[in-house]
């Protein structure tokens, strides 16, 4: 199973490295018609929709009080989660929390020459809802990331929806909730959940910002309940891009590559390289291991249809490239990776150094593993705390202030025609003029 094999110096690099850019690696069937759908239903009947849903897409029966996971319940499998996960979790919580402190941005005042006070203060949104995917897989790891940033934020209420196919709910997600301070936990997945965050029904009030990765549906829900509330990005399938010289372990690069390529047969993985040679032995590395890989029907396909090994003449050339395809992931793994790195400007997140695998990212090592995908790196950055704040600007004028700057307001006020402005303006000049 082999990538694509590109070099710079080829005459037809040009226009086969567009195509790369360029392709579609998301399968989205179209959902949204089924999507709108149920969330009008949700609007209409609130927890008797969300009974329904339930049954019908996760086999559950619930009623309007068991839609809540209640805390004994909570508890209880909890208890389940083996001494070693639940330890892990808790360092990878502290790391997340002390990382995304230091996010917070500062509230500012200053007065200009005019006597004029100026500034913002940032304020937390009062109600935040995480969305947990449970349909195919269960991701801990991105509880964490989502509800610690919100909680260090200072968001009073965290709601979580997660989907419980056939009634099992995963306790690690739930000692997730647990551990970074989620206040509610609803067993709902999909559109409804959203429109339930959204909207509100009798069991589930409604949330201001709702945050999470989820599968089609959930994405096209979000889409559609944004404006109603905010929400983060809509996320498409991992990527990652591995910058390496030859003075590599092929086969840690190889490992590197296909921890995102076993994400999805829609993932990415690129290794972009000086040295053809070095190339090479990667992708047959990869090739060795993909024969015992667990997910390797999964990676394989990945690997074949989107995977590629770019030879580059310079890591000047690497650098342009990396910006050109603004990865989600990009590892650096050249003697001086500092230096490399302040020569690229689009990426989600950079690891750094030989010692740096991308998977530390995705766990325990702080920074957020929610990052901007499908090259909207370019634009865009990765959850933070600034997701769940907001800024409110302040002014406060003098007596002063108002007479040298009102005039000036006046006649803006007056270019647009817009009247009651300027008089609002214009009566406090008249009384300051005496
Ligand atoms: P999910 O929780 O997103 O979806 C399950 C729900 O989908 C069900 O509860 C149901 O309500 C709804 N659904 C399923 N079929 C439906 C249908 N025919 N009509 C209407 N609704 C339907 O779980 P999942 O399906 O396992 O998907 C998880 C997704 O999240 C994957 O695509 C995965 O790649 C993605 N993910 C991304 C990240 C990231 O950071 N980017 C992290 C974790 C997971």
């Amino acid at each position: 199973m082999m990538p694509q094999f590109l070099s710079t110096r080829d005459a037809g690099f040009e226009e086969a490295f567009r195509v790369l850019l360029a392709q579609k690696r998301e399968d989205s069937p179209d959902v949204d018609a089924a999507v709108a759908a149920i969330i009008a239903d949700v609007r209409e009947r609130g927890d008797a929709a969300l009974v329904e849903l339930t049954e019908r897409f996760d086999r559950v029966r619930l009623t309007p009080e068991t839609l809540r996971i209640s805390d004994d319940e909570i508890e209880r499998l909890c208890a389940q989660v083996p001494e070693a996960e639940r330890e892990a979790l808790g360092l990878a919580a502290e790391r997340i929390r002390a990382y995304h402190a230091r996010q917070m941005p500062r509230d500012e005042s200053f007065t200009d020459s005019l006597g004029a006070t100026l500034g913002w203060r940032w304020t937390p949104v009062s109600a935040a809802g995480l969305y947990v995917p449970g349909g195919l897989a269960a991701y801990p790891s991105s509880v964490l990331m989502n509800a610690v940033p919100a909680k260090v934020a200072g968001v009073k209420r965290l709601v979580v929806t997660v989907p419980t196919p056939d009634g099992v709910a995963n306790p690690l997600v739930l000692l997730a909730c647990r551990v970074a301070g989620v206040d509610e936990v609803f067993r709902i997945g999909g559109a409804q959940a959203i429109a339930a965050l959204a909207y509100g029904t009798g069991a589930v009030r409604p949330v201001d910002k709702i945050t999470g990765p989820g599968n089609a549906y959930v994405a096209a829900a979000k889409r559609r309940v944004f404006g109603k509330v905010g929400i983060d990005m809509i996320a498409g399938p991992s990527e990652i891009l591995v910058i390496a010289d030859r003075d590599n372990d092929p086969d840690w690069i190889a490992l590197d590559l296909l921890s995102q390529a076993e994400h999805d047969e829609s993932a990415q993985a690129l290794l972009v390289t000086d040295d053809e040679g070095f190339g090479r032995a990667v992708a047959e590395a990869v090739g060795r291991r993909l024969e015992t890989l667990p997910r390797r029907a999964i990676a394989g396909a990945s690997w074949r249809d989107f995977g590629a090994v770019v030879t580059v003449r310079s890591l000047d050339e690497a650098a342009e490239i990396a910006d050109r395809i603004a990865a989600e992931h990009l590892e650096l793994l050249v003697g001086d990776p500092e230096a490399l790195a302040s020569r690229i400007s689009h990426a989600g997140a950079m690891f750094l150094g030989p010692w740096t695998p991308e998977a530390i990212g995705d766990y325990i090592g702080g920074p957020n593993h929610v990052l901007p995908t499908a090259r909207t790196a370019r634009f865009s950055s990765g959850l933070s705390v600034m997701d769940f704040l907001k800024r409110t600007t302040v002014s406060r004028m003098t007596p002063a202030a108002l007479a040298a700057l009102g005039p000036h307001a006046e006649t803006l006020a007056k270019a647009e025609r817009l009247e009651a402005h300027g008089m609002s303006v214009r009566a406090r000049l008249d009384r300051i003029n005496g």
